[in-house]
């Protein structure tokens, strides 16, 4: 066959098979210019999801009736100035997707420049353009695309509902969102209002507007400069977490991409605190030098590539691990939420149950508030009180103070009661014991120091021969994180000395189970991550206080040892390990607020 160049229409064509994957490609473009051009407003209407309208007004700097026919045009762009595809400061730059869209759609351009007197309009169809045409319209740019993919009908088979087209593209601008606040946006369908994100000075306002309101109460700031690299934004406390990664944002230069690279950082950031099939909630906001990133890697612009890959993960884990760090024993607020929706009063107020006496009268307040949650009350827990051993007791005004307060009795053998000045406290003593036995454990296996116990008479223990392997192939490991093994012929495993934070627990177990999460990691992850694996499952067998009766002096010092340890606000998989009722909250319980 003879070599022939392709048709204008057919290269436009193609190169929208790239750009162009659904409706919601469409707007990211178009929205992008939009941005490009400097406008502070910008508002996008749909019909059918998109397919067959879309239009994206905005008040930026407008296109010049002399440039407006050069736009539809390949590779002509108004930016790249200096020509240098490393020195990209603009959401554009590879000048095709005017003529991208334009080739398999209808398109219609009204622009009124600044500093013009009018508008004009220009429109192209299946690429061939018409003629100017005079137009009125304010200082801004409106592009409206009717039929997509009329001229490339097999593409339209691959769209899907219009509402799961829309849902498309309502993420497509809750990114671009996140990453402008100081732009406006508007998306409606059909006249009706989908999203309306307006200007606000307040940036984390604008990001639980997507994150969740929850979000706002319960993410850390992060503000970290290093070298020429800057990372800001917000990570949640990981008691904060879903089921999947939709809720994490990234953003490298003001562009919202998605980076398998930055993920796996997010995930070995939040590691220690997450089960593995939990995710964080996070927004970051990442600034490089313009030459350490190239933006040229894929058509849709969403992914970009590092120069020193390596420094951003690194960057970016330590910046997430001092933020959770920073936020200590936090645990998320949405904890007591969710238990305080939970509480049903025992008795629920209707018109048949009326209280009896005048509640706004002296009653209640003699009765109530005069001994209110913020004193201790001493009838109730009278028997408790009994078992304080007094002499080193800080003064109990002064502990109420503590972030986490005065422990006041035990229930059911495994939750502890505190009471703090303007709180209940509920700790899970397991959970809190865990926790603390891992973050004890980790201290000492990095110094190689894990105090170990020899086993009297060692535990000899059957596996099958894939499980020997596996379990043998991490002798060394283990043996640093305290648990000494040997291969004992056959099948069989000989364990010799233990960690000796484990007690008298069941070692069969802890061996299955240390297999297990072995066998589930399989061979990708790395050495820190799998010696992390095992002193959880560890942490997890040696954490034997639940069920154990506690006295009130080790109950306080449990909550003292919680204060000072990082993350024991969550149990290694996540699970807070205490809930704060606020007084405020309990008093709206009791419909006393
Ligand atoms: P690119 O954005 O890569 O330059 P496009 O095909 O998206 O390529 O746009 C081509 C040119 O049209 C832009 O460089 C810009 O000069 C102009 N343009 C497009 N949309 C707008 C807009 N909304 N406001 C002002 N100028 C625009
Ligand atoms: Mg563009």
């Amino acid at each position: 066959m003879k070599i022939r160049l392709l048709p204008h229409t057919l290269i436009n064509q193609i190169a929208a098979g790239e750009v162009v994957e659904r409706p919601a490609s469409v707007v990211k473009e178009l929205v992008e210019n939009a941005i490009d051009a400097g406008a502070s407003s910008i508002e996008i209407n749909l019909r059918d999801g998109g397919r067959s309208y879309i239009a994206v007004i905005d008040n930026g700097t407008g296109i010049g009736p002399e440039d407006l026919s050069l736009a539809v045009e390949r590779h002509a762009t108004s930016k790249l100035a200096e020509e240098n595809l490393f020195h990209i400061t603009t959401l554009g730059f590879r000048g095709e997707a005017l003529p991208s869209i334009a080739s398999i759609s209808r398109l219609k351009i009204t622009s009124h420049p600044q500093n013009q007197p009018s508008a004009w309009s220009l429109t192209v169809e299946g690429g061939v353009k018409s003629a100017l045409e005079p137009a009125s319209f304010p200082v801004g740019t409106r592009v409206e695309v009717r039929d997509l993919f009329y001229a490339t009908p097999a593409r339209l088979k691959f769209l899907k509902t219009p509402a799961t087209e829309t849902s498309h593209i309502l993420e497509c601008i809750q990114r671009l969102a996140m990453a402008y606040p100081s732009i406006s946006f508007l998306l409606k369908e059909d006249k009706r209002l989908i999203a309306h994100f307006p200007l606000s000075g307040e940036p984390l306002k604008r990001l639980s507007i997507i994150m969740g309101g929850e979000f706002a109460d319960n993410a850390i700031e992060i503000d970290i400069t290093r070298d020429d690299m800057k990372i800001k934004g917000y990570a949640g406390l990981p008691t904060l977490n879903r089921a999947n990664s939709n809720l994490q944002f990234l953003f490298v230069n003001g562009r919202p991409v998605k980076d398998k690279l930055l993920n796996h950082a997010i995930r070995i950031a939040y590691q220690d605190y997450l089960a593995n099939n939990r995710y964080p909630l996070v927004a970051l906001f990442l600034t490089l030098p313009l030459d350490e990133v190239d933006m040229n890697v894929h058509p849709a612009k969403t992914e970009v590539r590092f120069r020193e890959s390596g420094n951003v993960r690194a960057f970016i884990i330590g910046a997430l691990k001092a933020a959770i760090q920073q936020a200590g024993f936090r645990s998320s607020t949405t904890v007591a939420q969710v238990a305080l929706s939970r509480f049903k009063p025992s008795s629920q107020p209707s018109s048949s149950f009326q209280p009896s006496f005048p509640v706004s009268s002296g009653f209640k307040t003699d009765t109530f508030t005069n001994r209110g949650f913020s004193e201790p009350q001493k009838e109730t827990f009278q028997p408790s009180f009994a078992e304080i051993p007094q002499p080193f007791q800080p003064k109990e005004e002064t502990i109420l103070h503590y972030p986490l307060g005065h422990a006041r009795c035990q229930v059911h053998d495994t939750y502890v009661i505190a009471e703090t000045n303007n709180s209940i406290i509920i700790v899970d003593q397991h959970a809190v014991h865990e926790r603390l036995v891992y973050e004890e454990l980790k201290n000492n296996q990095q110094k190689n120091a894990v105090p170990r116990q020899l086993l009297l008479i060692p535990e000899i223990i059957e596996l099958s021969e894939k499980h020997l392997q596996l379990i043998l192939g991490e002798q060394q490991q283990l043996e640093q994180c305290g648990l000494v093994i040997e291969h004992f012929g056959g099948n069989s495993l000989i364990i010799r000395e233990v960690p000796a934070i484990l007690g008298d627990s069941d070692l069969r177990r802890l061996i299955q189970d240390i297999v297990d999460e072995l066998e589930e990691m399989g061979q990708s992850h790395n050495i820190q991550h799998k010696t992390e694996e095992i002193l959880s499952t560890l942490a997890c067998h040696g954490s034997v206080r639940a069920g154990r009766k506690l006295a009130l002096d080790e109950m306080n010092a449990l909550l003292r040892q919680m204060e000072s340890t990082p993350f024991s606000g969550q149990c290694n998989h996540g699970r807070p390990t205490y809930v704060e009722l606020k007084q405020t909250d309990i008093e709206k319980l009791f419909g006393r607020r």
